[in-house]
């Protein structure tokens, strides 16, 4: 932990957030010498920073009013230096005597792999992260993977990767998307906890690189009503006692019998869980068959219209055999996206779910009695299925349910009915840090 010897007289400062169930991160901001503070008692938060909708909105719940305090503590063994005396931390929420709070999504996260190793498992992720860059000189010629487009914005490319070095991001790969402006920066996989919030880092980096250069970074699942989306894909893996679970095994592509099992678990919770991963007023518009954003429930060796893609374990997979969940989009909370997948991976295999069988065909071509479910997008069905959802409640518990529910279902109502191109306009910066 740094002290104010280190302040240099430049003002150092310490950042911690949190990021809340709209997918927005939200901070405090206290002075280096005063970090043991922040580690030890906290900055104070109200509850309603849990029930803040994209617009600022307060959705206030019988849980989440103007009443009480929540402290908001950085996680002292984190601290990241994003340069120009600015450090950053992730956060937790506690009550105010320091036992953590029920609204707390990195906490709910935590215990979600908790309960996994006490199955004896431990899992891994890594995150894409997509977005798109506004202002700064026109680019007009662009080609989706193009040089063309990695050489246009070299100057950001450049700055990101040694942002990145200094506060220890691990960005493993950089290349253009479809979409104009549109980039994916891939992380290499951490410990579930570790890898939501270097996805929490990845994006403050990100749009601080990018405004230095008058650039600004949007990750809006859906930037520009009818243009190309941002996804926020999850890899996810799997041991047991060291041995993977998603290779070496006899199933198909080398899946063992609990791999499997994870697979048809997370197959099964989807639709419970679309709110948390792909939830936000906008998320509609990008999780649909055709946009490689895994609207098909259904599983495949790398098939990218799979909610479930299985990336085998070849010499091409230095970090093996994982599973990729395409549905999660940047409007997520990280922690509670990770937790609903790890949870529902883990609630498959503890009931020895049954694979379903591999489709290895593009699920549109699928017609009749074959023919692939998508995952729901009406506002009815996927804040319905949160509400029923007995692995919802039981991997978030009631506190974070209720006020996830407050959250969706202000945004649906407010804005599911507005007309798109204008809802996208106006949100295209909300979830950018
Ligand atoms: N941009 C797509 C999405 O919204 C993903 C494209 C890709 O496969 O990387 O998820
Ligand atoms: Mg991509």
């Amino acid at each position: 932990m740094r002290s104010e010897r280190d302040d240099h007289g430049r003002g150092d400062r310490i950042v911690g957030s949190i990021v809340d169930m709209a997918g927005v991160s939200r901070a405090k901001v206290l002075p280096i010498a005063r970090s043991t503070s922040f580690v030890e008692s906290g900055a104070g938060a109200s509850p309603s920073w849990s029930v803040f909708c994209i617009d600022d909105h307060l959705a206030f719940t019988p849980a989440f009013s103007v009443v009480g305090d929540l402290r908001l503590r950085i996680v002292s063994d984190d601290v990241r230096d994003l340069g120009n005396g600015t450090y950053w931390a992730p956060a937790c929420l506690t009550e105010q005597d320091g036992t953590p709070s029920l609204a707390c999504t990195r906490g709910a996260l935590r215990r979600v792999t908790e309960r996994l190793a006490s199955s004896g498992l431990t899992a891994r992720v890594g995150s894409e992260i997509e977005f798109t860059l506004f202002g700064g000189v026109a680019v007009e010629e662009w080609a989706a993977y193009g040089l063309n487009a990695v050489l246009a914005q070299e100057e950001f490319l450049g700055r990101l990767l040694a942002a990145a070095a200094t506060a220890e991001l691990p960005i493993e790969q950089v290349h253009a998307e479809a979409g104009l402006n549109q980039f994916e920066v891939s992380l290499a996989p951490a410990d579930a906890v570790r890898a939501a919030d270097d996805a929490v880092l990845a994006r403050a980096l990100i749009s601080r690189v990018a405004r230095t250069l008058g650039l600004r970074a949007s990750f809006s699942p859906m930037p520009v009503a009818g243009g190309s989306g941002n996804g926020a894909h999850q890899h996810v893996s799997f041991a047991e006692g060291g041995r993977p679970l998603l290779s070496g095994g006899p199933g198909p592509h080398g899946l063992t019998e609990a791999g499997g099992a994870a697979v048809a678990g997370i197959l099964r919770a989807l639709p419970d869980v679309t709110a948390v991963l792909a939830g936000s007023a906008l998320s509609h518009l990008r999780l649909r068959p055709g946009m490689w954003s895994g609207a098909y429930r259904c599983w495949g060796l790398e098939n990218r219209e799979a909610a479930v893609r299985l990336c085998a374990d070849t010499a091409g997979n230095p970090h093996g055999a994982n599973l990729e969940i395409k549905a999660v989009d940047p409007s997520a909370n990280p922690y509670l996206g990770t937790a609903a997948i790890l949870g529902a991976a883990h609630d498959g295999i503890l009931g020895a779910h049954p694979l379903p069988d591999e489709v290895s065909v593009n699920p549109a071509e699928l017609t009749g009695a074959d023919a692939v479910d998508v995952l729901p997008t009406l506002p009815s069905d996927v804040l319905g299925a949160l509400r029923s959802s007995s692995l919802a409640q039981d991997l978030f518990g009631p506190a974070i349910v209720e006020a996830l529910l407050a959250v969706k279902e202000y945004e649906h109502s407010r804005y599911r009915d507005e007309p798109v191109d204008e809802v996208a306009q106006r949100f295209r910066f909300a979830w950018t840090p």
